[in-house]
């Protein structure tokens, strides 16, 4: 790849960075330090001043888009003018529901090849690992504009500030031809993707109710819930949203607790990155105990209940 300019569109979240555009751009900084291309981080959204923290993963230029929500068609169509304006040779954005709904969009309206869901970036390719890791497919664009979505919770972030220079985009855009706005919904408890404790039922469970009590773990960890296929796939009313897996989301929290999971490798695509498994399950020959640091042979509705009381029985943190 010839040194030019890598255009990575970052997500805004909160007043900051969301934490898969921080491993996008660090990724994008890796790879402008191989060829000597600049890296620019182009924001758009209520958010716009978590831009500023893009100059930390490696950013040469912040592009500011509009303040306002906008559509998922008009991110694209901005996106796209950006890309044309700059000679961009690169466009890289987080594999996330946002980042996979507007690349290929802006991919479309530019007639630039667009690659999915990468686990490498080189200067000369890309690669993803397809069939759950056990087929790497090799893949090249054929067009001068080269359009990307990173895998989530998979590249390093890697501090790197560096000085950077700021520019307000002036954009006029054309009317969509469909209307959505995003509005960030309060979860009150962490995004999925980025939590640092998840708490993941699956099958065990036995119903959707019983999920009530992975809620209350999740609560008293300060964590997020996740889920098998199996749990999703029962029709207990647990959204495909909190999969995690090869179909799922990919996680990377400091600690998972997998409860009723037996740890099928397609559930295990998603959550092996985390740094600390524990694992709950009635099965002593389940294979999550493979990839656990920590196993509790038991049942799940004994287990929780009494690391639930032993948690609230710890002295609050100061
Ligand atoms: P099971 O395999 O049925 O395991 C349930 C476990 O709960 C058992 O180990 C059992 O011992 C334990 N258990 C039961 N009762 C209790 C109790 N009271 N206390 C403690 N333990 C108990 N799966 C995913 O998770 N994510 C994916 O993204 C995904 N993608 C897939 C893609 C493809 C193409 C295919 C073919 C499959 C995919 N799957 C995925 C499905 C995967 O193969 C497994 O079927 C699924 O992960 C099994 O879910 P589970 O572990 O919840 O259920």
């Amino acid at each position: 790849m010839e040194a030019g300019v890598i255009i990575v569109f970052c997500e805004l979240q909160n007043g900051g960075l969301r934490r898969a555009s921080m491993e996008t751009l660090s990724e994008a900084r890796r790879l402008a330090d191989r060829t000597g291309a600049q890296v620019a981080a182009l924001g758009i959204g209520p958010y716009d001043s978590g831009l500023d923290e893009a100059s930390r993963f490696g950013a040469d230029l912040l592009l500011k888009g509009p303040a306002g929500p906008l559509d998922p068609e008009r991110i694209a169509q901005l996106i796209a003018g950006v890309v044309s304006k700059r000679h961009a040779t690169l466009l890289l954005a987080a594999g996330s529901s946002l980042g996979r709904e507007v690349v290929p969009r802006a991919a479309a309206l530019l007639g630039a090849g667009y690659l999915a869901d990468l686990d490498s970036l080189e200067a000369d390719g890309a690669r993803r690992a397809i069939c759950t890791g056990k087929v790497l497919a090799e893949c090249q664009w054929t067009t001068a504009v080269r359009t990307a979505t990173l895998k989530v919770n998979h590249f390093a972030i890697a501090d790197a500030p560096r000085p950077v220079q700021v520019l307000d985009l002036a954009v006029q855009m054309e009317e969509p031809r469909t209307r959505c706005t995003l509005q960030p919904v309060p979860l009150g408890r962490p995004d999925l993707s980025e939590a640092q404790v998840v708490v993941a039922g699956g099958r065990g469970l036995g119903s959707g109710e019983a999920f009530v009590l992975l809620e209350e773990l999740a609560q008293a960890l300060g964590g997020a819930v996740g889920a098998s296929r199996a749990a999703v796939d029962a029709g207990w009313g647990i959204p495909h949203a909190m999969q995690v897996g090869q179909t799922g989301q990919t996680v990377r929290p400091s600690l998972y607790i997998a409860c009723g999971i037996s740890g099928a490798i397609q559930h295990l695509a998603g959550m092996t990155g985390s740094r600390v498994i524990v694992a709950i399950n009635r099965d002593p020959q389940a294979p999550i105990f493979k990839v656990a640091d920590y196993g509790i042979v038991g049942d799940l509705f004994e287990v929780i209940p009494e690391l639930l009381r032993q948690i609230r029985a710890l002295p609050p943190q100061s």
